[in-house]
Order: structure tokens, then sequence, then C-alpha cells
């Protein structure tokens, strides 16, 4: 009798380990996908740009988010004291709230790209909305002064297919970054300018937040980054500068 009881059991417990199972495929599924939406030199869908291939010492450095006075502020002396152009990655609701600062970016010389209109996470939208965030802050950057915008920075870096499909389809180009401030928890200026500083090399771009009204650390660090990457002989330039030096494959 205990021997038929078993199979009587296992047509019970086999969907519920079936489900268990797919469950969990899921999980690592999302968790995976999650994780290559992050991945700053690869991505699905078309090119990305994470840094270029060169044997020139030379970098581009990028400012992403704003603009906020703040934040350009205080970049834009830092930079013009020692003759640097940017490029500044703008979120297009920012450029509409400060319609002069993009101006301003421009007219010192600094290079503007495309950082979406509302900033929120570009994964499981509709082409409609991609190509309308790209397109409101496209806009904009031609309104500023921008003759053909051509460089779009995902935010947060996240992608998937439909935003980097959207972002070719706009005429724009993908372009992230190898080199940036991940961790800005208790630390000094000091500390963040050395980091950036050490891991940067040539054909790297750089990416710095300094707009947002928290981020004093990353303000206090800009003289320090320029100044430190000087001293190792880099020259800096905008993203559009440093793609002109890109080596075939
Ligand atoms: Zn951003």
């Amino acid at each position: 009798m205990t021997a038929r009881a078993r199979p009587q059991r296992g047509p019970v417990r086999r969907p519920f380990r079936i489900a268990l199972l797919a469950l969990l495929l899921l999980l690592v599924i999302t968790i995976a996908l999650w994780r290559i939406t992050k991945l700053p030199c690869w991505q699905m869908v078309g090119e990305v740009t994470c840094r270029i291939e060169t044997g020139e010492k030379i970098v581009a450095l990028s400012f992403d988010d704003g603009p906020t006075p703040e934040g350009v502020d205080a970049v834009i002396d830092e930079l013009a004291k020692r003759r640097v152009h940017a490029t500044f990655f703008l979120i297009g609701s920012k450029m509409a709230r400060y319609p002069e600062l993009a101006k301003r970016l421009l007219a010192a010389g600094h290079e503007l790209g495309n950082h979406s209109w509302s900033h929120k996470r570009m994964i499981g939208r509709s082409q409609a909305f991609y190509r309308e965030e790209i397109a409101r802050t496209d806009a904009l950057l031609r309104a500023a002064g921008v003759a053909h915008p051509t460089l779009f920075r995902p935010p947060f870096g996240r992608r998937l297919a439909g935003l980097p499909l959207a972002v070719e389809q706009e005429g724009y180009r993908s372009i992230t970054w190898d080199v940036a401030d991940d961790a800005v928890h208790n630390i000094t200026p000091e500390t963040y300018a050395r980091d950036i500083v050490s891991r940067a090399r040539p054909g790297s771009i750089i990416l710095i937040h300094p707009m947002y009204r928290g981020n004093r650390v990353e303000r206090a660090a800009v003289p320090l980054v320029l100044d430190g990457l000087a001293a190792k002989g880099y020259r800096i330039v905008t993203v559009g500068e440093l793609l002109k030096g890109e080596q075939p494959e």
C-alpha cells in the first residue's frame, strides 16, 4: 500500500516543482536582463560607444543631467580657466526650465548632448515613448543653437533593445562611458578625483555628475580632475572631438 501511495503524490508535486522552476528561471532571466541593461560597452541592438581605441593621450569629459544653475556655475569657470571644452548631456525638461543655461554652455564652446526629456528609466516602454523623449529634447537643443545634435546618453546608462533602436532612428548615437563616479558616499573631493584620474586611459569617456544640489563632492572635484588629468599628460576634449580620433576596426 505504501508503494502505491508514492506515485499518487507525484502528479500533485510535479506541477508545483515545475512552477517553482519556472519562477526561478524567470528570476534568473530578469536579473540577467537587468544587468545587461547597464553594461556600458555592449548593447543588444545597434552600437554603443563607451570609449575609443587610440594611442593618443586623449580623454573626453562629460557631465550628465541638468542643466541647473549651481552645476553650470561651478563647472563652467573651472573649464574656462583651463581652456577645456566638455560635453554636457542635458535633460530636456530641465532645459525648458532654464533655457539660458544651454545657451551659456554653448557660448562657452561646450558640446551639448541629448539625455532624454524626463530622465525616466527607459526599459519596457513603447517606441513612441522613446522617440518622443529624444525628439522633444532634440528640438530644444536645436533651439539653443546646436546645428546637428547626434549624441544621446541613456538615463542611468540603462537600455535594452527598444531605446537603442529609437536612438538610431532619431539620427543619434548611443554614448556611455568607461570611467564614472560609481560610489560617491562619504568620500572627499580629493579621493573622488584621484579615483577618476587613476582609472582614465587613452580614449576614455569620463562621466561626472555635478548638477544636483547634493552633488557637492562632484562639483568640488571637477578642478582636481582637470588638473590631475593634465598632470598625467592627458588632453581633455569633448565626446564629439574624441570620436573623430576613432580608429577603424
Ligand atoms: Zn542622468
